[in-house]
C-alpha cells in the first residue's frame, strides 16, 4: 500500500511540475503551437482527426466523463451561456453572442456614429486652439 502511495504522490507532484511550468511559459507555449499549427495546418489537422476517429477508448472515456459530471457540466454551460459583456459599440452582450453581434448592422451602425462623433470632437476643439 505505501509504494502505491507514494507512486500517488510523485505522480501528483509531477503533474503539478508540469502545470506550474505551463502556467509560467503559457505565453511562450501558445505561440509555439500557434506557429507550428500555421506551419504545418494540413498534417496536424490529418493528424486530428485520426486521432478523434479511431479512438473508440477516447469515445469511451468522453462519454463516462460526461456522464459522471453531466449537473456539474450543465451548470458551468447555463452559465456561461448567461455572461454578459459591454461590445466597444457599448452595447451590452451575451458573451457568446459577441461575435455574431459584432456583424450586425446595429454594432457598425454605431460604431461608425461614434467614429463621426470623434471627428467632431476633434474638429471643434481643433477650432478653439
Ligand atoms: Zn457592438
Amino acid at each position: 500500500m505505501a509504494t502505491q502511495e507514494e507512486q500517488m504522490t510523485a505522480d501528483e507532484k509531477r503533474k503539478e511540475k508540469q502545470r506550474n511550468y505551463y502556467y509560467k511559459n503559457k505565453e511562450r507555449i501558445k505561440e509555439h503551437a500557434k506557429k507550428y499549427y500555421n506551419n504545418n495546418t494540413t498534417k496536424v489537422k490529418a493528424q486530428q482527426k485520426i486521432y478523434r476517429d479511431g479512438n473508440d477508448e477516447l469515445k469511451a472515456k468522453k462519454k463516462t466523463y460526461y456522464q459522471t459530471n453531466k449537473k456539474e457540466i450543465q451548470a458551468q454551460r447555463s452559465v456561461k451561456q448567461k455572461e454578459k459583456c459591454v461590445c466597444e459599440c457599448g452595447c451590452v452582450v451575451v458573451k457568446i453572442q459577441l461575435k455574431r453581434h459584432q456583424q450586425t448592422k446595429k454594432h457598425h451602425k454605431l460604431i461608425e456614429h461614434e467614429r463621426k462623433l470623434n471627428e467632431t470632437i476633434e474638429r471643434i476643439l481643433g477650432q478653439q486652439e
